[in-house]
């Protein structure tokens, strides 16, 4: 029997079949999950398509998470498919490459820094919220990081955003906890994904992955993150919440 088996799970946040998302589904179908999937404006399109590949094909639900209208219809949405989500995983980040990283760290202003946070850390909590009607009495939220415990070259405001978002998984944790709501994150070592080609600079992670990963990295294998979100959907771990599990070849580990 597979981990997941008899599990719906909402993943939010696959574009192309390089998402990290993309992987998560695969490997929770593999596992006998039910699977939905959502994205959001003119990448829908490219999303429809990737998921043919999947077998069964998921819905694709459209979600744009700074969009309050989309949350509020997101439970009836869902209904359409499943009758409970048991889990949902949070793949989303968006900060503007010209102006909130690469360098511009220092310059930035508000407006593209509350983009950043609102999509890439706010939305945690607003997606969570907007599903809690359809989870049932156990339940697990994943979102996932690029260790925001310190700071990196070129990751600038995302970097921020992440340590917010690290944050609010926590809080998550503290006050869905008593209902059976497990909230954890991933912090994922490079990848090369869409989000990673468009922070200008961020090929220096690879190199740093590739002197320091006690277990060595490989930024095209998605599965290693995709398998430790499922795990963490499972009954697994079920006392693990507000937690924080690298999937990095341990790079989290080295001080040099
Ligand atoms: P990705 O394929 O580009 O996935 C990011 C997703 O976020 C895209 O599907 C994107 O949609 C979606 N998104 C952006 N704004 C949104 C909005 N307003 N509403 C709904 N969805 C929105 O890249 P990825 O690397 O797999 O990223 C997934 C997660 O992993 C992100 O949280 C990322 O920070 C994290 N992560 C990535 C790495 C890495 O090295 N790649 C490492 C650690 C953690 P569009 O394509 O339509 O914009």
């Amino acid at each position: 029997m597979g981990l997941l088996e008899g599990k719906n799970i909402l993943v939010a946040g696959v574009t192309m079949n390089t998402s990290i998302g993309y992987a998560v589904a695969q490997v929770a179908q593999a596992e006998g999950a039910t699977v939905l999937v959502s994205n959001f404006g003119r990448a829908l399109s490219l999303t429809r398509r990737v998921v043919q590949k999947l077998d069964p094909v998921p819905p694709v639900l459209e979600v744009d998470v700074t969009n309050d209208d989309h949350l509020a219809g997101l439970p009836d949405m869902v209904r359409e498919h499943v009758d409970r989500l048991d889990g949902i995983v949070h793949s989303i980040a968006f900060a503007n490459p010209e102006t909130a990283l690469g360098g511009n760290f220092l310059t930035t202003g508000w407006d593209d820094v509350a983009t950043s946070l609102k999509v890439s850390a706010y939305s945690l909590a607003s997606l969570t919220m907007a599903c809690k009607p359809l989870f049932g009495e156990k339940s697990s939220v994943v979102g996932l990081t690029y260790d925001a415990r310190v700071s990196w070259p070129a990751y600038d405001w995302m970097g921020v955003s992440k340590a917010a978002l690290e944050s609010t998984s926590r809080y998550l944790a503290r006050y869905l906890g008593p209902e059976g709501i497990r909230c954890n994150i991933v912090s994922a070592g490079p990848l090369e994904t869409i989000a990673k080609k468009a922070i200008p600079g961020a090929e220096q992670f690879n190199d740093v992955w590739s002197q320091r990963a006690p277990l060595g990295w490989d930024p095209r294998d998605l599965t290693p993150t995709a398998k430790a979100v499922v795990a963490l959907l499972s009954d697994f771990f079920p006392a693990t919440t507000g937690e924080m599990i690298h999937v990095d070849g341990g790079v989290h580990s080295t001080g040099a």
